[in-house]
């Protein structure tokens, strides 16, 4: 494992890397089913253990390919999977994680995810969390796509402390989280996973961040996933189906961005002046 994969501590204390795997369209066409596994096995290789699936992604067809991935080096591997919300019932929770637990071929979920906010009752899912926690088919649980009023009405809830994550859309290019979602998660210390980093391949080919690669004979997306990272509390989760990309986005750890390079990218990408609600894709 190279030295360079930086970790963050989630509430529970538990390290995990600041930079993991992305799934979304991977298991949807067999022609690229072995490349997709070598990238996620190279990415392994390199020390980005953390990967992130969903029942959701293929219908259940990404969690096929982290299964192959990860077959024979499961205890290496920090495993996020995300039940939907039309299965965040009590009895449906149960069903959407077994069901996830044997396309990926594995007796546990290291963190379980509510995919996005939906009409269940928060505390009906939290709860059923927490039984699968007693359990042991997860380790631990958080949310997704939930705004800060949102958090709020999470952690005020029995139990609902003890989320772990909020994996939300944030990059360069989507930094609204940034006037108040950022700063509360990171004064409970609650990580930000974000997603999309590289906006789903636009900012590998943003003219802005090309001109700041330049300096760093580095490219842009791996700029914007050296910006993403440096941001305190936050863990990126770029989903990269070639090994190319891989090799590229492990070697965004070792970019130092420079105070020319954050302030040019901040006259880019402006952060926000006023609450705008939580995007997401
Ligand atoms: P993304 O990671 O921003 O972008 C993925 C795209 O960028 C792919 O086309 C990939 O190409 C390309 N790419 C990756 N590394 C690159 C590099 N070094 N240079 C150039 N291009 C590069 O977008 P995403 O897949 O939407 O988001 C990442 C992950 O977040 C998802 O896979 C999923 O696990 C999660 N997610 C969660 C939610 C949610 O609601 N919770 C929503 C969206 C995404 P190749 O594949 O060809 O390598």
């Amino acid at each position: 494992m190279p030295s360079t994969v930086r970790t963050l501590k989630l509430p529970s204390g538990e390290a995990v890397p600041v930079l993991g795997q992305g799934t979304w369209k991977m298991g949807e066409d067999r022609r690229r089913r072995a490349d997709e596994v070598a990238a996620l096995k190279l990415g392994f290789d390199l020390g980005i253990t953390l990967i992130d699936t969903a029942e959701m992604y293929a219908s259940g067809g990404a969690e096929e390919v982290v299964a192959e991935a990860i077959a024979g080096r499961r205890d290496e591997t920090f495993l996020v999977s995300k039940v939907l919300p039309s299965n965040a019932s009590r009895a449906g929770v149960k069903r959407a994680c077994e069901a996830s637990l044997k396309r990926v071929a594995t007796d546990r979920i290291d963190l379980y995810l509510l995919h996005w906010p939906g009409s269940v009752p928060l505390s009906e899912t939290v709860e059923a969390f927490e039984a699968l926690k007693s359990q042991g088919k997860i380790r631990h649980w958080g949310v997704s796509n939930f705004d800060t009023d949102e958090m709020e009405n999470l952690v005020s809830l029995p139990s609902g402390g003890n989320v772990q994550t909020n994996q939300v859309l944030y990059n360069l290019s989507r930094r609204g989280l940034e006037f108040d979602l950022a700063p509360w998660s990171r004064r409970r210390r609650i990580p930000l996973m974000a997603y999309s980093p590289v906006e789903q391949g636009a900012l590998a080919r943003n003219a802005r961040l090309e001109a700041v690669a330049a300096r760093h004979n580095a490219t842009a997306a791996q700029i914007a996933l050296a910006w993403i990272m440096m941001q305190d509390g936050v863990i990126a989760i770029p989903k990269a189906g070639r090994q190319e990309h891989v090799r590229q986005n492990a070697a965004a750890l070792d970019i130092a961005l420079t105070a020319e390079d954050l302030a040019e990218l901040d006259r880019a990408f402006p952060p926000p002046t006023r609450k705008r609600g939580l995007e997401m894709i």
